[in-house]
């Protein structure tokens, strides 16, 4: 029988201190005398690892740091299960993710506000974009923030083989790139923009969840494993949360103005589910009392990605330079603050480019870096020189699903993501794969490549490219979509325009989940300028002026 106690009251509780949930926190307790308690399943976010950025690759086998979710076997992925690592300390996936400061272009968000969303086009979400944003570089300056919380910076590491790469995508027609941030100028080669700052990780809390913790207003609670949303009727009124450590201790904490998840698209749709909303046939399957029936879990997406490897010859690549000698040079360059491989994003380059010259804008995202990885997955590196050049969908078709196996709050739910399942998602799929062999191919990169590897050379039909993607892909850990914003009316939607659950009162969901649609991008800065948006509706602050005059 588990023990109860310490039943508190704050004026919000956040579920999670992830990408959204520290954003939240941090402009929550900007107001005076306001309180917020975070509950956070995992530990402290005191590993170094974590914030040396090199560290990632650690980081992604870590059990003690990381939700090591696999996926259910299906056709697009040959029968495999996809490992599916997500953040579980302070700071959530920011703490452990590429780093990578990726936007997407303004069609996703315009179809978001299409989709009924009010105040949710490019031009008012920019000035979300914006505040959280600390850009340190080039940039449109109605377009970047300057002065926010999250510095995002660009390289300062060359390798030359990224330099051939990238002019090799130029040699083939796709141009270099400026700014992939603007909005309306995504298409081109070059490097990526990165939270990472003066060799270090800038997770967001470091930048927003410790900062706001000075206020002496919020009260951050780690191993504290949300179980149950309490309810009152029909109106949220706290959360029942159990320590992760001994599994046993029960507590209570209590909302006098809001219940607040953030706990990313898989846990917040589970905790969800536990608390009676979602689908009234998943719930009776795992015997929970239907309190709202909702679509909650559906609609899930992922970027399935595909790594095309290739051997590298007459340079060193990050393969040699992460072992025995040279590994310790690095470490003594980034100790002396000097660029070092030890302070880099896993991916370095990017493309954007289109899957069929009739589109106006682009329908693939490529990552290029002078590395590579044993079996073409993000783990160990070879012990061969190098590249990779990977590649995924903007904005898949195929959805799948979330749906909690039972009550038990420590067991995972079934994750289905249906990867390739849409034809659509296929075609593309292929176009991306033949384009990124192309660009190993290049008479620029000729001078390095020394052979394929993955696939092989023998792969040539849409039949063998499918296998390959099928057998070798893998997520790039973009989950979105359990929670899906749109209006009532939508029986596809799970929250509001203002993020509050249908048919509740007192609970709004705030993470990557709320996406109606796969941004073109990696999700990170999204999620964040979604908590930032989130949190003046809930602060009942008018929205910031909308950024007009941008060219479309
Ligand atoms: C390996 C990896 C690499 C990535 N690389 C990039 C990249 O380079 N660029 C980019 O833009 N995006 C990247 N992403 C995606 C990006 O990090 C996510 O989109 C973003 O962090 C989502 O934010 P979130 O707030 O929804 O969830 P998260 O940041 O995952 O935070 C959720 C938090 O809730 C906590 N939680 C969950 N359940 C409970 C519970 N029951 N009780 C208490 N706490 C709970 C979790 O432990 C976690 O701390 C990557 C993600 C991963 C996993």
């Amino acid at each position: 029988m588990a023990e109860q106690r310490n039943v508190d009251t704050f004026d919000y509780v956040i579920v999670g201190s992830g990408a959204a949930g520290s954003v939240l926190a941090h402009r929550l307790t900007e107001d005076p005398g306001i309180t917020v308690c975070v509950l956070e399943c995992g530990p402290p976010d005191r590993h170094p690892y974590i914030h040396v950025p090199a560290g990632f690759i650690k980081m992604l086998f870590n059990p003690n740091y990381t939700w090591q979710f696999q996926t259910e076997p299906g056709e697009g992925t040959a029968g495999r299960r996809i490992p599916t690592t997500q953040g579980r300390t302070l700071g959530g996936s920011s703490s452990i993710n590429g780093m990578i400061y990726n936007r997407g272009q303004r069609a996703d968000f315009d179809n978001w506000a299409q989709r009924g969303n009010r105040g949710w086009g490019y031009v008012d979400v920019l000035p979300y974009f914006k505040r959280t944003e600390r850009r340190i570089g080039i940039g449109d300056d109605r377009i970047h923030g300057r002065s926010g919380n999250l510095p995002v910076t660009d390289i300062d590491w060359i390798h030359p083989v990224c330099e051939a790469f990238i002019d090799g995508a130029a040699g083939m027609g796709i141009p270099r790139c400026a700014d992939y941030n603007s909005g309306d100028r995504q298409e081109g080669v070059g490097y990526f923009q990165r939270a990472i700052f003066k060799g270090y990780r800038h997770s967001a809390a470091r930048v927003f969840l410790h900062p706001a913790r000075r206020t002496g207003r919020l009260d951050v609670r780690t191993d504290a494993r949300a179980a149950q949303v309490l309810f009152d009727g029909k109106r949220a009124t706290g959360i029942r949360y159990i320590d992760d450590r001994d599994r046993t201790t029960e507590y209570r904490v209590f909302a006098r103005r809001e219940v607040i998840l953030s706990c990313g698209t898989v846990n917040t749709a589970k905790l969800l589910q536990l608390s009676g909303v979602g689908p009234a046939s998943v719930l009776q399957d795992i015997g929970v009392p239907v309190l709202a029936d909702l679509p909650v879990g559906e609609n899930f997406r992922d970027h399935y990605s595909a790594r095309i490897v290739a051997r590298v010859k007459n340079v060193r690549t990050i393969n040699e330079m992460a072992r025995g000698m040279g590994l310790a040079g690095q470490i003594a360059r980034w100790m002396l603050g000097k660029p070092s491989i030890l302070a880099l994003s896993p991916s370095l380059v990017h493309w954007f480019w289109k899957s069929d010259d009739a589109l106006d804008f682009p329908d693939l995202q490529g990552v290029f870096s002078p590395a590579s990885y044993r079996q073409g997955f993000v783990g160990l590196l070879d012990e061969f020189p190098g590249m990779t050049c990977g590649v995924w969908q903007h904005r898949p078709e195929s959805t799948g699903y979330v749906h909690a196996r039972s009550t038990d709050p420590f067991t995972d739910p079934v994750i289905q993501p249906n990867y390739l399942k849409d034809p659509m998602d296929r075609r593309v799929m292929l176009a991306g794969m033949r384009l990124a062999r192309r660009l190993l191919h290049t008479p620029e990169l000729a001078a390095y490549f020394d052979g394929d590897v993955l696939p092989g050379p023998e792969v040539h039909s849409d039949d063998e490219w499918l296998d390959f993607a099928r057998r070798y892909g893998s997520t790039a850990y973009h989950l979105i979509g359990t929670a899906r914003m749109g209006p009532a009316s939508d029986p596809t939607a799970v929250v509001d325009d203002e993020l509050r659950v249908h048919g509740l009162q007192a609970l709004r969901v705030v993470d990557a989940s709320v996406m109606p649609n796969m941004p073109s991008a990696n999700t990170y800065c999204s999620t964040m300028m979604i908590a930032e948006k989130a949190s003046d509706l809930i602060r009942g602050r008018p929205p910031l002026a909308p950024v007009e005059g941008i060219a479309a």
